[in-house]
């Protein structure tokens, strides 16, 4: 999937203003990619639907880098459609908190039963699993095993009392729960390989019996065109609350987690990466928007965006910078671009791995633009292209025409005379110094 979106943002970046036709263009491309990527037909529909309408709306053509206004938009709607926020589990104000694991068979959920005892109990809970799947021979030890690795307790049927009736053994479980403070039950069901309308009514009775907190709809990332048909049979039939993607170690790119997120309208709560029970994690939509998006790309567009937009501008201000001939007046210009990119906290944002550069940017403060742009344009033109014009006098008038003081007017000209004799030098080729950071 990636590779795809990568050639078409690559051919974005490329131009300047987008015209229709290069937002149709790149709509129908991130529609194949998507496909390819075996997310459902009506899914793709809607998300490329979605990502022309805003890409041909005004914060597209007011954008300074359209083509990254195209990004963040195709990357706000993904969020969007893995359900925005991150959502935790719902416990019960009365314990025992009821779990409720329902997909098919092979999906994952008696791993899944592990990991959640495993991670629960990290966290302080005493968990119990239920071993509620007696159609599979072995599904019971299957249960037990993992239930000792993750060293929780275990309740299954004993043999000759209600075996083969997995609703009276949830109940009952339950109600043990109770008694030997086991504040979170996980009941693991049965699955088939297929959808199938005795299962259905099986995990259904178990729900109207025990009343979970959350249902846990489990589905393999792999499934792909699948996805949709199974997921809607399972809402129909035993209806969910959340879903867990299992099998996000394979080559699965996201296709079935978008695909069910949107047909079902519920959140994606936890990721399965791995047979091992540590292999496990909350789900974070806007990660995995990423990892469809294809995170390094979106860095070297963002990278694109932050200098100069066009390589023209570019060699224009380095030769400005070589001959002394750079000014307040393009300094201005600059600051205003800067601006026109929008936030760029919110950029960086998208990136999970520049986890050290959010931090930076975290103290870089935005009004601090605004102040510099305000005092800069309190200048009259000869001062822009002049700064040593500016005396004492002609400072306090423009402090007072920006709404800032005189030491402000005074750390800006500073800033900005050290940065233009730093930039000399870049553009020199050499290699400037900067205070406190060695060579840059
Ligand atoms: P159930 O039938 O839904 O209970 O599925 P199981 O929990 O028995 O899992 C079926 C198979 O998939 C087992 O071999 C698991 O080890 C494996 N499995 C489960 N979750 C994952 C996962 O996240 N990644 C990988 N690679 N394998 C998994
Ligand atoms: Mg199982």
């Amino acid at each position: 999937l990636s590779d795809r979106l990568t050639a078409t943002f690559s051919a974005l970046r490329t131009k300047g203003k987008l015209s229709p036709a290069d937002v149709d263009g790149t709509v129908r491309e991130i529609r194949k990619a998507l496909l390819d990527a075996d997310v459902a037909l009506p899914v793709v529909k809607d998300f490329t639907a979605a990502v022309r309408e805003r890409a041909l709306g005004d914060e597209v053509n007011k954008a300074l880098n359209p083509a990254q206004q195209v990004v963040q938009i195709v990357n706000d709607e993904l969020i969007g459609i893995l359900g925005g926020q991150q959502r935790r589990l719902q416990f019960a104000k009365n314990p025992p908190t009821v779990i409720m694991l329902a997909g098919l068979q092979g999906a994952g959920k008696t791993t899944l039963a592990g990991k959640l005892a495993q991670w629960l109990k990290a966290d302080g809970h005493t968990p119990l699993l239920v071993a509620c799947d007696l159609q599979r021979p072995n599904a019971v030890q299957q249960l037990q095993v993992v239930a000792e690795q993750a060293g929780v307790a275990v309740f299954a049927p004993e043999p000759g009392n209600g075996v083969g009736d997995p609703v009276r053994v949830a109940k009952d479980a339950v109600k043990h729960a109770a008694t030997a403070l086991h504040d979170v039950v996980i009941v693991d069901t049965a699955g088939r390989l297929g959808v199938d309308a005795e299962l259905m009514k099986q995990a259904g009775d178990i729900r109207k019996a025990i009343d979970p907190d959350e249902v846990l709809f489990v589905i393999d990332a792999m499934i792909g065109q699948d996805a949709v048909a199974t997921a809607k049979a399972f809402q129909e039939g035993v209806d969910f609350t959340g879903v867990v993607l299992s099998k996000l170690d394979g080559d699965a790119r996201g296709g079935a987690a978008l695909s069910v997120a949107s047909v079902t309208g519920r959140p994606i709560m936890f990721a399965s990466t791995g047979e091992g029970l540590g292999d496990f994690e909350p789900f974070y939509p806007d990660r995995m928007a990423s990892r469809i998006l294809d995170l390094g790309d979106i860095l070297t567009l963002i990278e694109q965006a932050q200098k100069a937009f066009d390589e023209e501008d570019a060699r224009k201000t380095a030769e400005k910078f070589a001959t002394d001939s750079f000014t307040l007046e393009d300094f201005l210009v600059q600051m205003q671009q800067l601006k026109q990119m929008g936030s760029l906290k919110g950029m960086l944002g998208m990136l999970p791995g520049a986890r050290g550069m959010r931090e930076q940017l975290d103290n870089f403060d935005e009004r601090e633009l605004v102040r510099t742009e305000a005092i800069i344009q309190s200048m009259t033109l000869a001062e822009r292209r002049m700064p040593k014009l500016l005396n004492g006098s002609r400072r306090l008038r423009i402090a007072k025409g920006s709404g800032t003081t005189v030491t402000e007017v005074n750390a800006l000209v500073n800033r900005f005379e050290q940065a233009a004799k730093m930039m000399k030098t870049v553009a020199k080729g050499g290699v400037p110094q900067v205070p406190g950071m060695g060579p840059m």
